[in-house]
């Protein structure tokens, strides 16, 4: 599975960095930055929570 971002939607907020740190990242310039595509098995739920977190509708889960 993949975790995907529209950067058209993302504003930057960083709440799926808070969720799921190994794989976002908000720089200084508030740009979000993926840092892994493929998500562990282990990493699943906390990867489902940053998608229903994001407040713009930005992440979806491909499988
Ligand atoms: S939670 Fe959504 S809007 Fe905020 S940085 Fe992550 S993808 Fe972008």
């Amino acid at each position: 599975m993949k975790i995907c971002v529209d950067m058209n939607k993302c504003t930057g907020l960083g709440i799926c960095e808070s969720v799921a740190p190994d794989y976002f990242e908000v720089g200084d310039d508030g740009e979000l930055r993926v840092l892994r595509e493929e998500i562990a098995l282990e990493d699943v739920s906390d990867l489902e929570e940053s998608v229903t977190s994001c407040p713009t509708e930005a992440l979806w889960i491909e499988p």
